[in-house]
């Protein structure tokens, strides 16, 4: 019987399922039998929507369905965790729901828990691997420029090894390196060049041990390799699908050897080191201090106040907003004044799960991910709070939601948010 803290080797029974699945199809089989089973009522993943670009959230309710959405999407950059919360919880608050999760999904599901936008008893986060994620327009401009192909040929993609991969449909294979699209970045703030999305080059949470399980294909050798997922169990929810599973007859396993886990070990710290490597770029393209205050107020003076980096951030939920007031924003005045962003920094950057999405959907290109992850690593250091890990309250957000909780209960206000319970 598998444990918390067990590493194995896992794949899929059904030789249908492996056909169409990644890996060995250990993460659909266990989908599929968590639906199968009821242990859960849905799966929240992405599928493949126009084209490879295109990640599209979905809900699965049948378990025939599952095959549907099998394979990873490196060009879908959802944080697929707010979408749950927007189309799925607000209507179904207590659906038991299983999850397909990137680390920074995890990090947002612990952030967005502690703000009681959901309840991580009901859900089960089957963790995946992660190396990146690239931008569906830099990934249309690899295709064009550096691998010459029509982007719109290309029916597969993958991430393997340091290189991204297209296939098109007539079959061809091209690849090119990682290392060398992300080298041609010259002005780190604002045009940061080809390759994966600026967060992901300074993510440092490749393997997502915050979830039930951790899958992936790191490490998987031998007569194994590519037939099989190494899966960590990182809690006793994940030991209780996988042994579920494995006695259902829908999942084998067997232990990994210690060749395997080597290699998974090293392929993770090469990660990390680049992530620690990527942190320090980016950070001292901002400066310190003054510096760093004055590079944030010139590149916000770009801002249109749209509101995405809010809308779109898993630690923003208030109800009313701050940056919103009267006194603060006046309406039609663009740039708001550079109290707009201080706000959401004194508010949240302890929380910062560095998701990027504040970044990539802001629409006249502001860096904001960086500024905010920044603070972040620096409060981080400063007060030993670690976001996403756990259910540990943010010290930052304590402070402001007292506060907030008092001066909305003196009002009256019928919109208070509910932090903590
Ligand atoms: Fe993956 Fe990390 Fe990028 Fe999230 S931030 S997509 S976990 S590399
Ligand atoms: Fe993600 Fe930006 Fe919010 Fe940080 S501030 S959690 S990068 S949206
Ligand atoms: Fe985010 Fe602060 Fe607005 Fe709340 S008040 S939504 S934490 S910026
Ligand atoms: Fe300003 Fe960009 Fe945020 Fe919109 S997404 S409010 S333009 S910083």
């Amino acid at each position: 019987m598998a444990a918390k803290g067990d590493l194995l080797y896992a794949w899929t029974t059904d030789d249908a399922l492996l056909e169409k699945a990644e890996t060995g199809g250990a993460v659909s089989a266990l989908l599929r039998y968590a639906l199968e089973s009821g242990m859960v009522d849905g799966v929240f993943a992405v599928r493949k929507g126009a084209d490879v670009y295109d990640a599209v959230p979905t809900l699965i309710t049948d378990p025939a369905e599952i095959a549907g959405a099998a394979g990873s999407l490196h060009c879908g950059t959802l944080l697929l965790p707010k979408q749950m919360r927007r189309c799925l919880l607000a209507v179904e608050p207590d659906m038991k729901i299983a999850a397909v999760l990137k680390g920074c999904d995890v990090k947002a599901m612990y952030e967005m828990a502690k703000r009681n936008q959901v309840n991580l008893d009901n859900v089960i986060m089957i963790g995946l691997n992660c190396g990146g994620t690239i931008r569906p327009e830099t990934a249309r401009t690899v295709v064009r420029d550096k691998l010459g192909l029509d982007p719109d040929d290309v029916v597969k993609e993958e991430i393997d090894k340091g290189k991204f991969i297209v296939v098109t449909r007539d079959g061809e294979h091209k690849g090119i390196s990682i290392d060398e699209l992300e080298e041609g970045a010259e002005n780190l703030l604002g045009d940061e060049g080809l390759g994966r999305r600026s967060n992901c080059r300074r993510c440092k949470i490749k393997i997502p041990r915050q979830a039930d399980l951790a899958c992936g294909n790191w490490g998987v050798i031998g007569d194994k390799a590519g037939k099989a997922t190494f899966v960590e169990v990182c809690s006793e929810k994940g030991a209780n699908l996988l042994n579920g599973a494995e006695n259902a007859g829908a999942v084998q396993t067997e232990a990994p050897p210690e060749k395997g886990i080597a290699i998974r070990g090293k392929v993770e710290n090469a990660m990390l080191k680049l992530g620690d490597k990527w942190r320090e770029r980016y950070f001292s393209a901002l400066g310190e201090g003054k510096e760093r205050l004055r590079t944030i107020m010139e590149e916000t003076s770009r801002c249109i106040k749209c509101y995405s980096c809010i809308e779109n951030c898993p630690i923003c939920y208030c109800k009313d907003c701050s940056t919103k007031r009267d006194y603060l924003v006046t309406p039609g005045q663009v740039p708001p004044p550079f109290m707009f962003h201080l706000i959401r920094f004194a508010h949240i950057s302890d929380s910062c799960v560095n998701c990027g999405q504040c970044e990539e959907l802001c629409p006249v290109e502001i860096s904001n991910s960086v500024f905010m992850h920044a603070l972040q690593v620096d409060l981080e250091e400063l007060f030993g709070f670690h976001p996403g890990e756990d259910m540990t309250p943010p010290v930052l957000a304590l402070v402001e939601e007292k506060t907030e909780r008092k001066r909305l209960e003196a009002t009256g206000s019928d919109q208070i948010f509910d932090i903590f319970g």
